[in-house]
């Protein structure tokens, strides 16, 4: 780093700060651009910034062109192709409030010497993820990369022709000439549900978790499998386009305005940010950007702000760049709650897998819409970094609005009497076995699956849960009471339970137990990719079990399955086969499946056809277009419901598709369907629909 040149005006003390903060950003951008692993959160690291363009500001000589505030995000990664832009991709200004955004508006004005001009603005949503540019020539995705440094990125073509979001050919429908050569770009996500997933699947092998849905989905877009990346179900927006060759497309010709290319991208068959408004002057921003302050809790996907941009293309270019980012746009960045709360204890939770999670178990605090008790500490690499110890002062946030987190210590407030840093358990904190890391790992497990209760539990848990054999009415309590009487250590002892057993527990009455019984019963029949998933072998999700049932039909068939044949799915990597083999190469479960067939769970029933299918099939043959956010289903479970009932779930309208489903804030999906006069139902209207071809015995056909 080139160090910055004394000056008359800077003291020493100034010199050494603005080096210092030079040395932190360009630490934690290479933390959080190259290796996904930052180790700041968000607005920690912009307060740093903003120091920094401060004392830049002030003492304008210690400016220096390798700054981290002259710069954009970093070098792009030699283990992918690199990639010149055509057009160089920025940065955004950050703007904090209110008197900012004001301040912004007024320059803009200034610049173009319009005063109180009330100039037109577009609003949009700040998606949290990973910026892209695509190249299409004649309609057809020729090339994506990452951002890079702006003027480079990376070449991450195959790993983007995974996302279903992103065209391979445009227009999708109608009938537009597609310009001969467009640059399209957007923002890659994880919504929030696939990344609390992913975490979930991540610390259950031992792997470490992703402090955000940016950077989980950033990991999944650079890797050099493109097998990984589609199976983590990324999502994309898109909200630019720059016409290089408009050729003979009018359409391309005509943009004149940044809410026109929107419509534009939407109409060529993009999916756009349906959290965008048209903003007439301050008071349409401000509108927008406090209604979205705490509404954007309920979104499926993350957002750290709102991005406004002036509307007209040819004043954007009378006002230009800076070195780093548009005079014409910035991102109104929100800032997360953050409270103080004090650390009761370090709990270890021991998972299915025996992996131990450390806890901290807090005092209770309210943050951002709900009360936070308890935030996971992920393992014990992250608690020794933090340091978190009982008794301490911490401050909490919600990652990404969902996840609670430990941000630091408040150690002033460390307790005067000596505390100790929190040690990693050597004997497992429930069962008391031998705790030890495996080699390769960053978790700590206890090393007795098959007597620890805690492993026992989960793992019964998991067995009844929704994605699973989905057991209502016997949840963790009742399963807990039952591991502590020693009436229950495998699934299997389930469907030995009788009627009198459920009758010795707490609280337990004749009708109760009668339900429960009848419950675990009548899971005995189920599709066979619940009993995949409820077998809970290592790396196996729903949707894996989904691809296993549909491809092997029984059970008897994927038991038998070569690691070769199962490395040749889609989405399944040798990591998974080999769990798979494993598993069933293992006496245990080998006895385990023995046990549940001769109790009566129909394993080998299930063929290709009917894999995962009880319901009936009222939607056989017809596709579903989901947009917008839903008033009770979550996006995925809408989509496990079409499917269960015959379905299909798509990810863009066409004339083929049979219904739109909407809900609050639907998009361009809206508008394409209204043109394509595709039926557009509501939720209720969906939730109807099945309930009356439930109704109907023969469960052939749905109302409509
Ligand atoms: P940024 O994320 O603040 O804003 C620019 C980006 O916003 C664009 O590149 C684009 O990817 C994205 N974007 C999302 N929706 C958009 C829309 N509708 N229109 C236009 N762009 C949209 O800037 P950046 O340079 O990518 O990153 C800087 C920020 O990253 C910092 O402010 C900080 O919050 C974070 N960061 C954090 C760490 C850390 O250690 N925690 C380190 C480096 C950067």
């Amino acid at each position: 780093m080139t160090p910055p040149p004394s000056h008359p005006d800077a003291s020493l003390s100034t010199i050494e700060r603005v080096n210092a903060l030079r040395q932190i950003l360009d630490r934690h951008n290479h933390l959080y651009y190259v290796l996904d692993r930052p180790e700041i959160d968000d607005a920690e690291y912009d307060r740093l910034y903003r120091e920094l363009v401060t004392l830049e500001q002030e003492h304008p000589a210690l400016l220096t062109p390798d700054s981290p505030t002259q710069r954009v995000g970093a070098q792009p990664l030699k283990e992918f192709q690199s990639v010149t832009h055509p057009v160089r991709l920025y940065s955004l200004d950050n703007i904090f409030d209110e008197a900012e955004l004001l301040a912004w508006e007024k320059r803009i004005e200034r610049i173009l010497d319009r005063n109180e001009a009330n100039l037109d603005y577009v609003a949009e949503l700040k998606i949290d993820g990973l910026a892209v540019s695509l190249i299409y020539e004649n309609g057809h995705f020729v090339r994506g990369a990452t951002r890079g440094n702006g003027t480079v990125g990376e070449d991450i073509t195959q790993n983007l022709r995974t996302i279903r979001s992103i065209p391979l050919k445009i227009p999708v429908n109608g009938n537009l000439t597609p310009p001969e050569r467009m640059e399209v770009r957007g923002e890659v996500f994880m919504p929030k549900s696939a990344f609390l997933k992913l975490n979930q699947e991540r610390s259950l092998k031992g792997e470490a978790e992703f402090a955000n849905p940016r950077n989980a989905g950033a990991g999944a877009v650079r890797q050099l499998d493109p097998k990984v990346t589609a199976s983590r179900q990324l999502d994309a927006f898109f909200y630019a386009a720059t016409i290089l060759e408009a050729g003979a497309s009018p359409e391309a010709q005509a943009l004149k305005t940044h809410w026109e290319t929107l419509e534009y991208l939407a109409q060529l068959g993009f999916k756009t940010n349906p959290g965008r408004q048209y903003c007439h002057g301050l008071q349409d921003m401000r509108a927008f950007v406090r209604k979205w302050e705490t509404a954007r809790r309920d979104l499926p996907f993350a957002t750290d702000g709102v991005v406004i941009k002036l509307n007209s293309l040819a004043l954007q270019q009378d006002l230009g760049y800076t070195a780093k980012s548009p005079r014409w746009a910035a991102a109104y960045k929100y800032v997360p709650e953050v409270q103080e709360t004090r650390v009761l204890e370090i709990d270890f939770s021991v998972g299915r897998t025996g992996v131990i999670t450390p806890v901290a178990i807090m005092e209770p605090v309210f943050i951002s819409g709900s009360t936070v008790q308890r935030a996971t500490l992920h393992n014990f690499e992250e608690l020794s970094r933090k340091d978190v110890r009982p008794g301490d002062t911490v401050r909490v946030q919600k990652a990404a609005e969902i996840i609670p987190e430990v941000i630091e210590v408040v150690l002033e407030k460390r307790p005067a009497a000596a505390t100790e840093p929190v040690s990693i358990p050597t004997a497992c904190p429930v069962c008391n076995a031998p705790v030890a890391q495996v080699p390769g790992e960053v978790a700590f497990r206890c090393m007795n699956p098959a007597g620890c209760p805690a492993q026992v539990l989960r793992r019964l848990e998991h067995w009844v849960s929704k994605g699973a054999l989905d057991i209502d009415g016997v949840g963790p309590a009742l399963l807990e009471q039952l591991v502590q009487r020693d009436l229950l250590s495998s699934p299997a002892d389930l469907y030995r339970l009788s009627v009198e057993d459920f009758l010795t527990l707490d609280r337990m009455a004749q009708k109760s137990a009668e339900n429960a019984f009848s419950a675990i019963q009548n899971s005995k029949v189920q599709p066979l990719f619940r009993l995949i998933n409820a077998l809970g072998i290592r790396h196996v999700g729903q949707e894996t079990a989904i691809l296993l049932a549909d491809t092997y039909g029984s059970l008897n068939a994927l038991s038998e399955a070569s690691l070769e044949a199962l490395t040749e799915l889609p989405g399944i990597g040798a990591k998974v086969a080999e769990s798979i083999v494993l598993f069933f190469a293992d006496p245990g479960n080998q006895q385990l499946l023995t046990d549940l067939e001769t109790l009566g769970l129909s394993v080998a029933q299930a063929t290709k056809a009917t894999a995962g299918r009880t319901a009936p099939q009222c939607f056989q043959d017809q596709t579903f277009a989901l947009t917008g956010t839903l008033p009770t289903l979550s996006r995925q479970d809408a989509t496990e419901l079409i499917r269960q009932h015959g379905g299909k779930a798509s990810g863009s309208v066409s004339k083929k598709t049979s219904y739109v489903l909407a809900g609050d804030d639907a998009g361009s999906k809206l508008v394409k369907a209204t043109a394509l006069g595709v039926r557009i139902i509501s939720e209720s209207d969906l939730l109807t629909m099945i309930q009356e071809a439930h109704a109907l015995a023969s469960g052939e056909s749905c109302q409509a």
